[in-house]
């Protein structure tokens, strides 16, 4: 078992972080900017606040490079223009929602994630924070949900060899995932399952996060109902009996794996 927070496996430093393009607006207006590769009104389908209406702010650019990814527009080949904070809160009013999923991509990327999420913050919406938990980012929300990713995410080391070497040497900081979790009002823990050998990896991550049980939640990894259906029959088995929280991939159950949802 690995002792929380000691495991020196874990302890990588976060790699240094991307800037967005303060622009220096004379008028005084905020046109800071991020890069956004989507922004949609949908339902969230992973987690506790599955069925909740939300805006999806996705941000451009990862860390990481998951060979599963389901946002490659954001990762291995990202995409989209620059949007300033004030674009971006006025795009959330006028979605006429309470919450807002602020995604990627890694979000916690940009410096100025923390800008935005003060801004969104501040007009009264609940913002979540979808991350793999790799960048010790100081930001404030309501909801940091975490989704650390297992050895099993790193992509092939023949095909991508420099990235191979990235995402193995960034993809568990346990230390920084502890400093998101401890600065936020609430959180949870997402595991994305591919296979059965995942799951030692993750009862020593949950015990290095020290996070009780009923705040981790375990999801199958698939792009298909069909394929998420397979691994519900031993997965979810599984998750009860360890008195963790089973989470199937909503979204792709009523959507389908397709971007704006
Ligand atoms: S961390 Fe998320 S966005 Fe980045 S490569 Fe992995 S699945 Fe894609």
């Amino acid at each position: 078992m690995i002792s929380p927070l000691r495991n020196s496996k874990f302890l990588h430093g976060s790699p240094p972080s991307t800037r967005g393009t303060p622009t220096g607006d004379p008028t005084g207006t905020s046109t800071t900017t991020l890069r956004i590769a989507e922004t949609f009104v949908s339902r969230q389908g992973e987690g506790s606040l599955t069925g909740t209406d939300s805006f999806f702010i996705r941000t451009s650019g990862c860390n990481l490079r998951c060979w599963f990814c389901d946002t490659p527009y954001a990762s291995w080949r990202p995409e989209g223009a620059p949007q300033s904070i004030d674009s971006l809160q006025k795009a959330a009013i006028d979605a006429k929602v309470e919450h807002v999923v602020l995604t990627g991509g890694e979000p916690l990327l940009p410096l100025e994630s923390s800008t935005l999420t003060e801004a969104l913050r501040s007009i009264g919406l609940h913002v979540t924070i979808e991350t793999a938990g790799t960048v010790d980012r100081d930001v404030q929300c309501d909801l940091m949900s975490i989704s650390p990713k297992f050895r099993s995410s790193t992509p092939d080391r023949t095909k991508h060899p420099r990235w191979h070497e990235l995402h193995q040497k960034r993809r568990m900081p346990i230390d920084t995932m502890r400093r998101l979790i401890d600065r936020s009002d609430d959180y949870q823990v997402k595991f994305v399952v591919d296979a059965p050998t995942d799951l030692e990896e993750l009862l020593e991550v949950t015990s290095a996060l020290a996070v009780p049980k009923e705040k981790v939640w375990v999801m199958p990894q698939g792009i298909t109902p069909e394929e998420l259906d397979k691994a519900s029959m031993w997965l979810s088995e599984w998750t009860d009996s360890q008195g963790f929280r089973y989470c199937d991939r909503m979204h792709i159950h009523w959507y389908g794996n397709r971007r704006g949802t």
